[in-house]
């Protein structure tokens, strides 16, 4: 990967991680919003906390995938497979750029989950 296509991607990165950073912080100020006294509403509430939250786990998880990128970018591991230290094809990149994994690797550990 050229140098200039990486400063690119680690600049998209960055404003990936700070919008999921921003929404992260909007879906905990919902959480933390009082609950409603009639115990109706507040089971109402109570669901859509759950979705918020799992909202807010995925955009976590997401954060921590990005920070991740970004270290692999200062540490020259960047587009290297964490599993078998190959390269990690520049179109999967493109499409994906937190991947720590080889598309090989990937489907891998894609197989090993989906079986019983
Ligand atoms: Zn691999």
């Amino acid at each position: 990967m050229s140098a200039a296509s990486h400063e690119a991607l680690r600049a998209e990165l960055n404003r990936k991680k700070e919008e999921l950073t921003l929404r992260l912080t909007k879906i905990t100020a919902n959480l933390r919003r009082g609950y409603e006294a009639d115990s109706k509403e507040r089971a109402k509430q109570l669901e859509d906390n759950e979705v918020v939250d799992a909202l807010g786990n995925e955009a976590r998880t997401e954060i921590v995938k990005i920070s991740a990128a970004l270290k692999r970018m200062d540490t020259g591991d960047f587009g290297i497979c964490i599993e078998c230290g190959l390269p990690i094809d520049e179109a999967r990149l493109e499409a994906y750029p937190y991947a720590d994994e080889c598309i090989e690797c990937a489907e891998f550990d894609e197989r090993r989950r989906a079986r019983p």
